[in-house]
């Protein structure tokens, strides 16, 4: 480490929830800052309390098909605000002990950055702030991420850092780290070119089992349901060549066989981007699984993305229905229109998809929601072959149906993000019930 190159550990803090699993998660957005410090000339380091692959875990965790896999959990006390919620609530990720040593042992940093994700995993980020005010008190805290940019004000006041990041503008936090530090660094990157980005860091990773992977940020749409709008105001992408050498890099480099592309638009505009992307990786031969845990538009699915997603080697494909119904859809979203489902999945089977790989998310939990529409949009995706994956809605601030669902909720959702719990089915007046979830999903099976 360079003697005069300030010092920033980067976190990715655990989760505290009822139930949470390892869909190729990593802490992109982190991992892109950490890329960005490094060639601005910072020394970081990073602690990731959701590593499941630590090599101080006293028992190394399974690892599931493709990489995915079941955090550590311990189980921890329900927090006080959720009496009707019969479950058991846990800390999923390493041990504190662990992430306390590697505080203590790792080399000291100038400055600490923390990122969050779901606006009700917040208690997971205090839990972690606090321990390292406790063992380093000295040092800086900034706190940046999902949950610190929709829920701004609460963090503020509630999170114990010393400052508090909205948004996702590494050209303003570059600014302040250099002021902080009084480092003086010369922008290497311009914030609306990604391809001026360099590839997240990746390698400060203890194991590189699969990659998650964004060709671009931000959504043409605006789902009444969805953040997507707040937190990337601008659509912008990277040009194929730069996502197709990211893909090769990491594949001649570490070996990596499994990415999960989790944009938010990935088949828009497919002629310009996503067609050239995976036409370059089957021209450079490597042999990679792909997957989209964070869903495919529909409409977009012609004959011919079909047969390239297969010949690329996508393996799980996820599509955004939401519903089977479409009376009065538009006041939800108007990214899919009737029967374009039915036709985007008769092209993928033409193109050699097997019902097993293929899932539709059906949103599950809505402000007003009749069950009635929910089971019939259920036989609706099963009769077409396609598995039923329910969605479970969770209201998020500053999304068209947040009013909505601040009037259809049992708890004052305004007042804590904890009840924005997707699993505690907040939208719906009466209590959480085990019986009536375990009902519908079966109905998926
Ligand atoms: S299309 Fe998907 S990402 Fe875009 S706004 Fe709608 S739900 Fe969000």
């Amino acid at each position: 480490m360079e003697k005069d190159a300030p010092h920033i550990l980067l976190i990715n803090p655990w989760i505290h929830d009822f139930a949470a699993y390892d869909f190729w998660a990593k802490p992109l957005g982190l991992l892109t800052i950490a890329a960005i410090l490094r060639a601005h000339g910072y020394s970081v380091t990073h602690i990731d309390c959701l590593d499941r692959f630590h090599p101080k875990l006293a028992q190394p965790q399974k690892t599931g098909e493709f990489g995915k896999g079941h955090y550590l959990k311990s189980p921890i006390p329900k927090p006080e605000s959720l009496p009707d919620v019969a479950r058991t609530y846990s800390r999923y990720g390493i041990p504190e002990a662990l992430f306390r040593k590697s505080l203590e042992q790792g080399p000291k940093p100038d400055l600490v950055l923390v990122t969050s994700l779901m606006t009700y995993w917040y208690p997971g980020v205090f839990a972690l702030i606090k321990i390292v005010r406790e063992i380093m008190p000295e040092v800086s805290v900034l706190l940046g991420g999902i949950y610190a940019t929709l829920c701004h004000d609460h963090a503020a006041k509630h999170a114990g850092a010393d400052q508090v990041l909205s948004g996702a503008d590494e050209g303003v936090l570059l600014d302040l780290l250099d002021g902080m530090t009084g480092f003086a660094t010369r922008r290497q990157f311009v914030s609306d070119d990604l391809d001026t980005y360099p590839y997240p860091a990746f390698d400060l990773q203890h194991a590189i089992p699969y990659v998650p992977i964004l060709t671009g940020r931000g959504c043409p749409f605006r789902c009444a349901y969805c953040a997507s709008g707040f937190l990337n105001s601008q659509f912008t992408r990277r040009s194929p060549a730069h996502v197709i050498e990211e893909i090769v890099d990491l594949h001649e480099k570490y070996s990596v066989k499994d990415f999960a592309f989790y944009d938010d638009a990935l088949l828009i505009d497919g002629d310009r981007h996503v067609m050239p992307i995976l036409e370059g990786v089957i021209r450079r031969g490597i042999s990679v699984r792909f997957h989209t845990p964070n869903a495919l538009h529909i409409r977009p699915i012609t004959k011919e993305v079909a047969d390239l997603l297969f010949r690329a080697g996508f393996k799980t494909i996820r599509l955004g229905l939401e519903t089977a119904f479409f009376d009065h859809r538009e006041t939800l979203d108007s990214k899919v229109g009737p029967r374009e489902f039915e036709r985007a999945v008769s092209y993928l089977k033409k193109a050699g998809f097997e019902e097993g790989q293929m899932g539709a998310y059906l949103l599950f939990g809505l402000p007003g929601q009749k069950i009635e529409e929910l089971k019939a949009s259920i036989k609706i995706v099963k009769d077409c072959g396609v598995r039923p994956v329910l969605a479970q809605y969770s209201p998020i601030p500053h999304t068209a149906l947040w009013e909505d669902a601040v009037s259809a909720s049992r708890y004052d959702l305004a007042s804590d993000p904890l009840f924005h719990n997707n699993s505690i089915f907040p939208c719906q007046k009466e209590p959480f019930s085990w019986e009536k979830v375990s009902l519908l999903k079966k109905l998926t099976q």
